[in-house]
């Protein structure tokens, strides 16, 4: 199943884009969370196949939700598996073609891992989906190792500030002086920055006035069916 969570403007808190996110309903565990299977369709190669079947199911459901007048940009979480491989384009644009869905509404967050993996073939890959007209984001920003030289190469419209940064604002502050950066950083660079795991009204307060652009977590909405 793919389920949807919200991001919200911080500006009057409304829905601008949504995270899809895949959960497993095992007819005996119940549901069975991400993490509990996606590394092991990493290891064995299942990843693309799980990317295509998602790539579908988004794309049906972004071209619905404009059809029905309420268009709304999803991104999907890309595999490094994915980043690798030179097809990886055209995967996307097929799925799009099937439900008549727009290159706009689908954004492609990739991890900073991913990034580093392979650059040159990241760079080609993220070059062609931007030219197709795809947003580009880079998740849990903050914990890997991607040089800030890539940053003005790549065409990444948001940076996903990881939400281990949002949960130390309260207490630490050297993240709070971390987060000041990233935001001005990304600012200067015209990337918007997305702040990930926002539980708690002191957090969004906080993010709010640091000048944060968007805001994801349980504070607005829980991962929800379509
Ligand atoms: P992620 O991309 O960082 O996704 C955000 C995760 O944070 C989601 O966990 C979401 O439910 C959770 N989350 C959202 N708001 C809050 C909050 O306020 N507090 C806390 N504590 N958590 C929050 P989820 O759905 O369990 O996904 C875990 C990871 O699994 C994702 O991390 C992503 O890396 C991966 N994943 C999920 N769906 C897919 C997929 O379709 N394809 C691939 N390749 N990876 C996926
Ligand atoms: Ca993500
Ligand atoms: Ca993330």
């Amino acid at each position: 199943h793919v389920f949807y969570q919200p991001q919200v403007s911080i500006n009057r808190g409304q829905l601008v884009q949504a995270e899809a996110l895949v959960r497993w309903r095992h007819p005996e565990r119940g549901w069975v969370p991400p993490s509990a299977f996606i590394p092991f369709a990493e290891q064995t190669g299942r990843i693309r196949s799980l990317t295509d079947w998602l790539l579908n199911q988004v794309a049906e459901q972004v071209a619905a939700w404009r059809a029905s007048g309420h268009p709304l940009t999803v991104s999907i979480n890309v595999a490094i598996h994915d980043l690798e491989d030179p097809d990886f384009p055209r995967r996307v644009a097929a799925a799009l073609r099937r439900h008549d869905a727009q290159a706009i509404d689908l954004c492609l967050e990739i991890t900073e891992g991913g990034l580093m993996a392979d650059p040159e073939q990241a760079r080609t890959t993220l070059d062609t989906l931007h030219e197709a007209g795809h947003r580009l984001a880079i998740d849990d920003f903050g914990t890997g190792y991607c040089s800030l030289a890539y940053l003005p190469r790549l065409q990444v419209a948001t940076l996903k500030l990881d939400r281990s940064f949002t949960q130390g604002l309260a207490s630490n502050s050297a993240t709070t002086a971390i987060v000041r950066s990233v935001i001005g950083l990304g600012h200067e660079l015209g990337i918007r920055i997305t702040a990930e795991g926002v539980e708690t009204p002191e957090q969004q307060l906080w993010l709010t006035e640091a000048g944060c652009d968007r805001l994801q977590g349980y504070l607005f909405s829980r991962p929800l069916p379509p």
